[in-house]
């Protein structure tokens, strides 16, 4: 396995073309808006070198038998699913953000079923290709960026019906040796800092839809793709370089515009072509990996913000009043219920004909749902806690400048347990995790990540058993 350091000069080895702010970047790595995006990720590198983490954080490989990081993992039974969110949660306390290498691994997840039911089905070679592409990064112990979604033009229409064809990524042109490629993706999490890319359909697809029914992995420096970073809430206080002001400085998450513009992928790198039927299969599957994946990593972020709003509340002097320990109880078990959602779906995983295991599906959907909803909860929460100084309070700057310094010191100082720098650290953290950068995977992550509230509340009508539950009734009252 690589170690952090590793990670990172691995990446800086990489060619990629990455647009931010308007300007071509050699590389992700050392630029203020993206270092802490690749902080959060060495971090799940640095743990599984830690005695402490090393059990949670690494697997055995079901196909080499070799030890792997768990990111790189194929679930073998309810245990690994189990600990997938244990360490999800772990990463989320240590990095209070979006640490981005779990949509890679939801997506070989979901890849590594779907192309064995695809060979099944049509006596292709996609899952024996597949196996080799886990192997290589499980050896290597890459990032893979999962990349579902397409920029999707009207929603109303069809791929094959959209005025621009290339508003879904598709295939321009077969040849014997590979396909070529061209659209894109949107809001890639982690993508500047991933070494692949898992690219798969993002919604079920008609015959007429045949050339947009592709998956496939190509590195992520590739000839033909372009990222163009997205721009957080507050993203330019990090080229301000004060720490306080942007709340945490350490880590972060990042999301891209990625435009696939006549890329070249390889047979042996091709995992899907044209079996549009089972488009549809691949993205539930990976949609319900990735809603599993919430209820551990949000908790875990969750955690830091309460364990924020419990300081600021001592800061403030308040945190023996009822109101606001009834808060804080309110804000744990909204947590705590998301992570009950995360680790029940996982228990009540079974699995796929492939082997390997999958997450029970109504379960991963209602653990989804609520997270649209609960950190949004606990986010209020914590506003409500903290006070208006978390949006008002003066810059490090001010903070520094002799003739405002003091004034700030007197003027913001609260209980004597805290100086008035820690007292709006604090604050800080708790406008970055509900406002600023942090906010887009805390919150609209939460709300659109694994797809938007709507797409759970299909499956659970699909998968809520009503007929079932009718039945009981009509059992009960002896109703024909
Ligand atoms: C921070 C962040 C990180 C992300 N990371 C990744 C990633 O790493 N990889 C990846 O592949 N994706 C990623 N996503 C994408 C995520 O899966 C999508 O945002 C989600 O599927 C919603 O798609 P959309 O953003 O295009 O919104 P839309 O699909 O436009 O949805 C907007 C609203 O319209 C509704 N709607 C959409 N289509 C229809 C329709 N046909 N009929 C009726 N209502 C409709 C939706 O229910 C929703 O209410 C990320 C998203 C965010 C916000």
């Amino acid at each position: 396995m690589m170690t952090g350091e590793q990670y990172i000069e691995s990446i800086r080895s990489m060619k990629m073309h990455i647009f931010c702010l308007g300007e071509e970047l050699e590389t992700a790595v050392g630029h203020p808006i993206l270092q802490p995006a690749l902080n959060s990720v060495k971090m799940t590198y640095d743990l599984a070198q830690e005695t402490e983490y090393r059990k949670l954080m690494t697997a055995i490989s079901s196909l080499t038998g070799r030890t792997i990081n768990r990111f790189t993992n194929l679930h073998q039974n309810c245990s690994d699913l189990v600990d997938k969110v244990k360490m999800q949660r772990v990463l989320g306390q240590k990095t209070a953000s979006c640490f981005q290498r779990c949509v890679g691994m939801d997506a070989m997840n979901a890849v590594f079923s779907t192309t064995y039911d695809i060979d099944r089905k049509y006596g292709t070679d996609y899952h024996e290709q597949f196996k080799k592409f886990m192997i290589y990064c499980q050896d290597k112990d890459l990032t893979v960026d999962g990349a579902m979604t397409d920029p999707k033009g009207d929603r109303s229409l069809p791929p094959h019906l959209q005025t621009d064809p290339d508003l879904y990524l598709r295939v321009v042109k077969r040849r014997s040796d590979g396909v070529i490629v061209r659209g894109a993706k949107v809001h890639q999490t982690g993508i500047c800092n991933s070494h692949e890319v898992l690219v798969m359909p993002t919604i079920s697809l008609g015959e007429k839809d045949r050339d947009y029914a592709i998956s496939f992995a190509v590195p992520t420096d590739t000839e033909g793709i372009t990222m163009i970073i997205g721009r957080q809430s507050c993203d330019t206080r990090k080229l301000e370089c004060s720490c306080q002001d942007v709340g945490n400085c350490k880590y972060g998450g990042v999301e891209a515009l990625t435009i696939f513009n006549d890329v070249f992928v390889p047979n042996e790198r091709i995992f899907m072509n044209g079996e549009t039927k089972y488009a549809g299969l691949l993205v539930e599957r990976f949609a319900g990996y990735h809603r599993q994946s919430y209820g551990g990593c949000k908790v875990g972020v969750g955690d830091v913000l309460i364990g924020a709003a419990a300081l600021a509340a001592e800061s403030n002097g308040v945190a023996k009043a009822y109101h606001i320990k009834d808060k804080l109880i309110e804000m744990t078990h909204l947590n705590e219920t998301l992570y009950a959602c995360g680790i029940a779906c996982s228990c009540e995983g079974h699995p796929t004909p492939s082997g390997i295991y999958e997450i029970d599906t109504l379960l991963a959907n209602v653990c989804k749902q609520n997270v649209t909803r609960y950190p949004y909860e606990i986010a209020r929460l914590s506003q409500d806690i903290a006070g208006g100084l978390m949006v008002t309070a003066p810059s490090e700057k001010d903070c520094q400048n002799h003739a405002t310094g003091p004034l700030i010191n007197k003027y913001l100082a609260a209980s004597s347990s805290f100086s008035t720098t820690n007292r709006l650290k604090i604050f800080r953290l708790i406008e970055n995790l509900t406002m600023g950068t942090a906010a887009v995977g805390y919150l609209t992550e939460s709300m659109h990540g694994a797809g938007s509230p709507q797409a759970q509340r299909i499956m659970i009508s699909r998968q809520g058993s009503l007929e079932k539950k009718k039945g009981y009734v009509k059992s009960i009252l002896d109703i024909e």
